[in-house]
């Protein structure tokens, strides 16, 4: 398993596929699978678009319209908004791995998700052949 640290800003989705295929590579497995998890509750790991950035900022738009911040909430941190956000995308992400390499279209790649930032984030990578 290969750890990685992040200093993440107040919102954002940060492209980790080049770490993730880094990672793959060190474990040596030719054929199996990658786990991608993060370890936090108000952040998250997704598979998107990697060639426009406008995706990324209307998902986070998206996702703002989405789970709006409410009077109702009772959560003393105030980041309810935060948790909400960090369960719909989900914790981690699981990709094939064939000859060496992950199993991505040309337009996905991999992404840290922050919704309650800026933090010391961490990812783990795990690749099981
Ligand atoms: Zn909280």
């Amino acid at each position: 398993m290969k750890e990685f640290d992040l200093q993440t800003g107040r919102q954002g989705m940060i492209n980790v596929t080049r770490q993730v295929r880094e990672a793959v590579r060190e474990s040596g497995v030719c054929d199996g699978i990658c786990v991608v998890y993060c370890p936090h509750t108000t952040a998250g790991i997704t598979i998107n678009e990697n060639a426009d950035p406008d995706v990324v900022r209307d998902m986070l738009f998206a996702l703002e319209k989405t789970f709006p911040d409410r009077p109702e909430f009772r959560h003393l941190e105030g980041n309810t908004t935060a948790h909400l956000k960090a369960s719909f995308v989900g914790s981690s992400q699981t990709v094939l791995v064939e000859n060496g390499n992950l199993v991505l279209g040309v337009w996905q790649g991999i992404y840290f998700c922050e919704f309650d930032g800026p933090r010391n984030r961490r990812f783990f990578v795990k690749t099981v052949g």
